[in-house]
């Protein structure tokens, strides 16, 4: 007999139908980790005008192609200068090993850049393994100290972040171990559901209060960033420059996270592409832009995403989830391991269990001992070098002796959703969605 024809449903395809089972069963909502699974436009639409008789290149091997960046320099007497335009995102010490924050510090210290603690405070080792340390004051509080103030070199306020904007962080019992638990003032072993809204300001003005008071705490010394989730984007940024920011940090809906409800990751906030657009257009409106910084997260990948990000207008991006990547995250490696969690290497987004498999989002310390401090580093600074080599080769293509001198002129779409999102012309075309 002939194989039957199978029939999918596309309303209720084998996902669907396996996710309403699995709620059928459990009577509440799932929990995940990594960032949105939905394909969305996304800086791979893009794609540079290099230069051809219109415009000269730079020679590779004799012109330099600068990439040094500053941030928040507004108010800070001393602003964030790094060597490169990436810098690490924020991570908890909790959804991350030990050795995890620390290997993440000492790659961007290795690279002139920045890394960012996460909720739950300050790790003394991140601390002295990183240069340059963003610390993160979140709507928890957990761990946050006014004397780790005077340690950052800037403070980040969290409003929310592109995998969950709106919602609150989660910290799954199985990681919360003593230490963890010590550094949070929570009890051990006990799932935590960090707020999510900050305790003590409930509009912009109670904001502006409090940046006056870390301003204060800090003597006025180091730049103030606001992170946010990217939604309501222009509004948004319009505040958070009116309640005082030095820095605006934008992540859009791909940037990914250790553990939140999934509804967030795939049905809140826009695409990073077009919340890059949106912010960039709310800054020159009010007349602040290259006054107020950009740093724009979610989905950063490689080097001809970070030279796109410059070109509509960032002045630097923040990677978290391809820094975890590189070193060593959904590896095919311990492949037992992945599978008894119920997934596979390139498959696993099962941050929240506490059982990474690489030993990167986990408490448990045989686990973590399967990252080696010094070998992650390495991965990472590699990775970063790579991506700051391919910019500067895609800045040199199109004639530019910086990378912040890339524009919006060198780029086209290659999509109408693209076009539309980055109010750019459809590649050989003249037209812009939307606009034409
Ligand atoms: S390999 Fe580890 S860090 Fe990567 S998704 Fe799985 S649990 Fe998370």
């Amino acid at each position: 007999m002939d194989d039957p024809i199978l029939h999918t449903s596309s309303t209720f395809n084998p996902q669907v139908i396996a996710a309403i089972q699995e709620r059928a069963e459990l009577g509440r909502y799932m929990i995940r980790g990594f960032g949105a699974f939905r394909n969305v436009p996304r800086l791979d639409d893009l794609v540079f005008l290099t230069a051809s008789m219109t415009r000269l290149p730079l020679e590779g091997y004799r012109e330099k192609c600068d990439t040094r960046t500053v941030l928040g320099t507004r108010f800070a007497k001393r602003p964030m200068e790094l060597e490169i335009p990436i810098t690490v995102a924020g991570m908890s010490f909790g959804a991350l090993s030990k050795n995890a924050k620390v290997a993440l510090g000492q790659a961007a210290t290795w690279l002139g850049t920045s890394t960012t603690t996460g909720d739950g405070g300050m790790l003394p080792a991140e601390r002295d393994a990183s240069a340059k340390l963003v610390y993160q004051c979140l709507p928890s509080r957990y761990g946050f100290n006014p004397k780790d103030l005077k340690k950052a070199d800037a403070i980040e306020i969290v409003i929310g972040q592109g995998a969950k904007p709106g919602g609150g962080g989660l910290l799954m019992g199985q990681k919360v171990n003593a230490v963890v638990a010590g550094m949070r003032t929570l009890p051990e072993g006990v799932d935590q559901r960090s707020p999510s809204r900050h305790p003590d300001w409930i509009g912009p003005d109670d904001l502006r209060i409090k940046i006056e008071e870390l301003r204060e705490a800090t003597d006025w010394e180091i730049p103030i960033y606001i992170k946010m989730g990217a939604t309501r984007v222009k509004d948004d940024v319009k505040l958070a420059v009116k309640a005082g920011a030095d820095v605006i940090v934008l992540d859009g809906m791909e940037g990914g996270t250790a553990a939140t409800q999934s509804i967030f990751q795939e049905h809140s906030g826009i695409p990073t592409l077009p919340a890059l657009v949106q912010a960039v257009e709310a800054l020159k409106e009010i007349g602040v832009y290259g006054e107020v910084q950009l740093v724009i997260s979610g989905g950063i990948r490689s080097g001809p995403d970070v030279a796109k990000a410059l070109a509509l207008g960032a002045d630097a991006v923040s990677i978290g989830t391809s820094a975890l990547i590189a070193m060593g995250c959904n590896k095919p490696v311990y492949i037992e391991d992945y599978q008894a969690l119920g997934t596979e290497p390139y498959h696993c987004h099962h941050c929240h269990t506490g059982r990474c498999p690489v030993g990167i989002t986990t408490q448990d310390e045989d686990l973590m001992a399967r990252l080696p401090i010094e070998e992650a580093s390495t991965h990472v600074a590699n990775y970063l070098q790579s991506m700051v080599m391919e910019a500067q080769s895609l800045a040199r293509s199109c004639g530019k002796s910086s990378v912040h001198n890339l524009e919006r002129e060198d780029l086209v779409a290659l999509t109408l959703e693209a076009s539309a999102m980055a109010k750019l012309p459809l590649a050989g075309t003249d037209f812009i969605l939307g606009q034409s």
